[in-house]
């Protein structure tokens, strides 16, 4: 039942520009990610340095510059005169992190965050930004040029292409995992869409998501990696800290735990997709209030299984798997959340609601009519006929519509392939290659 009176300002369809992220793993040989430490370990430095300049003016005079602009003055004296050594790596890749420095301060002046501490080595995480305005740093073929004759490649580069006039704005190289990444921010055309209003329900529940058609998606069990994990963390404890065979048992871990986190992030971006083709409108469950511990222990009536093995890694990727589920689909599409309250416990035909609804884990029985159903689906879709009631509320207010960039048409697959294709299979308007 598509919503006839659903106004939006501006109208649908308007063009706009927008913001994407996108993640590309780095890829050179050993010198280059030698370079990227020293790199990391450089701005480590800078920004320690002028944060302990600023907090010296400050206790000498009762007031520090903290702007980006004086950091950057500060720099150019310092390297001039304290570290000539500076001169040595590429002002796009150090002095930027300044910059990180001066937000940094003008949250803490706002009162949003604490004051900015000094970066621990080892302990702090090895990341920088690159200034991509320049255009010196980051080529448009897929390579980082990080100084004269070092460049990194960027894997999957051609993802970009999916956008129309993408913009570079921002760029920031990171080390996670033994992998280092540069997520790069493009600015690219975007349009205004309104969301279709026939709305879809979606429960989410442990390892498994449930939707108001009555599709049930069961994510990757990943208990065989979390127990491998496990041993090698045990393992791991043994091992003096530090030493060549601890940093080696931690990168294994770190594989591992890169791991599970892709399983689950291609989980979830095949379910968005799933749901999103049934309907724009997504309605979840605002799990806010439930906690994480939700997702492994369930509530009282509705116990969760296994509780014990899910309780320590499996909770943390599933917290943040909730979060990236509700990312991607807001990436595709209006989302609205609900109160979570009686959902599980209220009939979907007659609403009747009794806890004694639900007396086994999987299954709804309504005293009151009869009626029987899977519980989660019967959930999904109290969860559905929750949201909607809001639905005109929303439309009325302008923000049933979502934002979403123009991705470019593939081209259709041409080449030797898939002639010898149609030979075979004859031309029949797609590709199966
Ligand atoms: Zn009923």
């Amino acid at each position: 039942m598509p919503v006839k009176d659903c106004k939006t300002k501006p109208p649908a369809g308007s063009r706009k520009r927008q913001h994407v992220t996108i993640r590309f793993r780095l890829r050179g040989d050993r010198k280059t990610c030698r370079f990227l430490n020293e790199l990391a370990g450089v701005n480590r430095y800078l920004w320690n340095a002028a944060l302990a300049k600023a907090k010296e003016d400050y206790t000498e005079t009762g007031q520090s510059q903290t702007s980006q602009f004086d950091f950057y003055k500060w720099y150019k004296v310092h390297k001039d005169t304290a570290a000539p050594w500076l001169r040595e790596y590429p002002v796009n890749a150090t002095r930027t992190g300044l910059k990180d420095l001066a937000d940094a301060y003008k949250q803490f002046f706002k009162k949003k965050r604490g004051l900015p501490r000094f970066k621990k080595r080892g302990k702090a995480k090895k990341s920088f930004t690159v200034d991509v305005s320049g255009g010196k740093m980051f080529s448009t073929n897929g390579y980082v040029r990080l100084k004269r004759g070092m460049h990194m490649k960027m894997l999957r580069f051609y993802r970009v292409n999916r956008y129309t006039n993408p913009v570079p704005k921002t760029a920031r190289i990171f080390e996670e995992n033994g992998n280092w990444y540069m997520t790069v921010v493009y600015e690219v055309d975007a349009t205004l869409q309104d969301a279709d209003g026939i709305g879809i329900g979606v429960d989410r529940n442990c390892g498994q998501i449930a939707d108001s058609a009555g599709r049930i998606f069961y994510l990757t069990d990943t208990s065989g990696i979390e127990k491998r994990i496990q041993k090698l963390q045990r393992r791991l404890a043994k091992k003096q800290k530090g030493s060549h065979s601890w940093r080696r048992r931690k990168k294994t871990i770190a594989r591992h735990e890169r791991k599970i986190k892709n399983i689950r992030r291609n989980d979830l971006r095949h379910v968005a997709l799933s749901l999103t083709e049934i309907s724009t409108l997504v309605i979840l469950e605002d799990l806010k209030t439930k906690g994480m511990t939700a997702s492994a222990k369930g509530t009282v009536e509705n116990p969760g299984r296994n509780v014990k093995q899910k309780a320590g890694l499996n909770r943390s990727i599933l917290g943040t798997g909730w979060a990236i589920l509700e990312q991607f689909l807001r990436e595709r599409g209006v989302v609205i959340k609900v109160p979570p309250h009686y959902t599980s416990q209220t009939c979907s035909k007659c609403s009747y609601v009794n806890a004694k609804n639900r007396q086994k884990q999987s299954e709804f029985l309504c005293l009151a009519c009869g009626y029987q159903a899977n519980a989660d689906t019967n959930a999904s879709v109290n969860i559905r006929a929750s949201g909607m009631a809001s639905w005109h509320e929303l439309c009325r207010t302008g923000r049933g519509a979502y934002v979403r960039p123009v991705i470019a048409e593939r081209k259709p697959a041409t080449g030797q392939r898939v002639m010898k294709h149609q030979k075979e299979h004859g031309a029949h308007g797609h590709s199966c290659i």
